[in-house]
């Protein structure tokens, strides 16, 4: 079984009726590329920026960012590569910032919000990614939007750098795709609107699922409520797609959820166009999709969407797919 994995490295995602799908891992520093080129991942669906930031005592500067942007894009040679700007803030600290003391730090200054606070360091991470834009195929996605507004300010200070980047003579693609994730229930239900003005979304169910439960993603107590199949998470994640199809812009997954064989039928049916995940999880989904028709689990999401329980759910997917 591992030699029939194995071979898959080289094989592209292609489910059993031969719709082409893309299966991509999530990164958060250079060490982990190795994984993503023997797994024959067919992209980098979320590189974790902010890991470059933690473990040490002052901000990366912005031609150290640059050469590890560059490094990512050129290994993955010509392979689609999504980079989400800073996510700091709810469990990740930053001992250098300081910030004032929130009695909910998962729902105050996280991510976008702290980014368009401190723009100096938004911006000076935004030139490092124009400036290595050039070396491969760059994706920017900004993590934790819930209003088109913050959509339109961070994409307004992207132009602004765009534009300071060629004065200065400065080379910059002209093909980078810009995105968002979806991790908030307001952003899931606004999709429609959000989708005008990205090229792609990205859904974030480790955060979705914790903000639609109201469950922390970290309480044991509560874990009982983390529940990814639950029809009220499919209905949110289907109503993103739906909006993106509309909108004829394309929906990817980098939540756990993404990676896992019970969600991966249903996310197949529902017409979710790419899934990231940990390398390691990479080819046997690739398995897992070859051996699942899109069409009959167009149908079979259906059916599920319309369940009351998880429990329900995942029954029913786990009878109807072998797994
Ligand atoms: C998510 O929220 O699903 C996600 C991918 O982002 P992170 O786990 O880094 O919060
Ligand atoms: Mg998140």
């Amino acid at each position: 079984r591992r030699a029939e994995l194995k071979r898959l490295a080289q094989q592209p995602s292609v489910t059993a009726d031969g719709a082409h799908l893309e299966l991509a891992a999530n990164i958060g520093s250079i060490e982990d590329l190795t994984k993503v080129l023997e797994n024959g991942a067919d992209g980098v669906g979320l590189f974790r920026t902010e890991f470059l930031y933690m473990g040490r005592n002052s901000f990366p500067s912005e031609e150290e960012q640059h050469q590890t942007y560059k490094h990512v894009l050129e290994k993955l040679d010509g392979k689609r590569v999504v980079i989400r700007t800073l996510d700091i803030g709810g469990d990740k600290e930053l001992p250098y910032l300081e910030l004032p003391k929130e009695s909910n730090p998962f729902l105050g200054l996280r991510a976008l919000r702290l980014c368009l606070k401190r723009e100096d360091l938004f911006r000076t991470q935004l030139r490092a990614l124009l400036r290595a834009s050039v070396h491969g195929r760059l994706n920017i996605m900004f993590p934790m939007i819930a209003v088109l507004s913050e959509l339109r300010e961070a994409k307004r200070v992207l132009e602004e750098e765009r534009e300071k980047l060629e004065r200065e003579g400065v080379p910059v693609s002209d093909s980078i795709e810009v995105g968002m994730m979806i991790e908030i229930p307001a952003a899931a239900l606004g999709a429609d609107h959000l989708a005008k003005e990205v090229d792609f979304f990205s859904i974030g169910t480790n955060d979705l699922i914790q903000y639609t439960m109201a469950a922390d993603r970290m309480n044991e107590s509560v874990a009982y409520l983390y529940q990814p199949y639950h029809p009220a998470i499919l209905r949110l994640v289907d109503m993103v797609i739906k909006a993106a199809n509309r909108a004829g812009i394309w929906t990817g997954m980098c939540g756990e959820m993404a990676g896992d064989p019970t969600a991966i039928p249903l996310l197949l049916g529902m017409g979710l166009n790419e899934f990231s995940m940990s390398a390691g999880s990479v080819l046997p989904a690739r398995e897992l999709v070859s051996r699942l028709s899109k069409t009959e689990w167009a149908a079979l999401s259906e059916q599920a969407l319309a369940m009351g329980t998880q429990e329900e759910v995942k029954q029913f997917v786990e009878q109807r797919s072998n797994l």
